[in-house]
């Protein structure tokens, strides 16, 4: 089936009419298939603004929120970024089409691994996907010039503050387990950050090390 036709749809409704305005992510999003990243049963809700189930009890996020956190991340095309929680993967295809190099991390084996497959059958190869607990961020691959984190933290963590080149951008979902606010946190100089909220979002659990529990939020 061809969902081109949906996918411009789905753009224009939801992420341009909703204040999106950088071409390249605009572009991005008409190109990258989302359908792929969820299951066949659920390709005809692939178009639609919502979150939607991938397994393991966790979602690939809504588009308009993988195009305002990838717009909030002010990218160059040689930016090094960092995403925690590489779930479906959707949101590591987007940036690939956007920077040289993505490295994601991902708590849950499955995924990784489902995300790694589908991202080698479209070739998109500058996905460097690692199974850990990314609330420790990815130590061996920084300093990054911006990271992403698609699950929501009750607090920043550290790491990810150590982790950013000076100039570097953090956009991270912070708040309870029922709702976050999402924030842009900029790293000004060597120990010197600005902090932004952005939005209000609803995100499944950063769960680590300096994140929530395994038993909950
Ligand atoms: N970015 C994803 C996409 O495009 O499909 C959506 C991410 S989903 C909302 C959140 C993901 O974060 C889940 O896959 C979850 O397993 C993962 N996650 C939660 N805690 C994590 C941690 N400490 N380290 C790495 N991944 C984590």
């Amino acid at each position: 089936m061809d969902y081109s036709i949906a996918r411009r749809r789905m753009v224009a409704q939801h992420v341009v009419a909703r204040g999106i305005t950088d071409k390249k992510i605009i572009s991005v999003m008409e190109e990258v298939p989302r359908h792929l990243f969820v299951e066949e049963a659920l390709q005809g809700q692939a178009y639609t603004d919502y979150a939607l189930p991938i397994g393991e009890k966790q979602t690939i996020s809504q588009p308009f929120i993988v195009a305002a956190m990838t717009e909030a991340l002010t990218l160059q095309q040689d930016d090094r970024v960092l995403e925690v929680g590489t779930g479906s993967g959707y949101q590591a295809a987007i940036l690939s089409r956007l920077v040289s190099h993505v490295f994601s991390v991902e708590r849950i084996v499955s995924l990784a691994r489902r995300a790694r497959r589908i991202l080698d059958s479209i070739h998109y190869s500058n996905v460097h996907i690692h199974v850990s607990d990314g609330s420790n961020g990815w130590a061996e691959q920084a300093p990054f010039d911006a990271i992403i984190v698609t699950a929501g933290a009750p607090e920043v963590p550290q790491n990810y503050l150590d982790q950013l080149t000076i100039g570097g951008r953090l956009v991270i979902p912070v708040g309870n387990g029922n709702s976050q606010v999402l924030k842009r946190i900029i790293r000004t100089a060597d120990q010197t950050f600005s902090e932004e909220d952005l939005l209000d979002c609803r995100f499944v659990p950063l769960i680590g090390e300096h994140g929530w529990s395994e038993k909950g939020c």
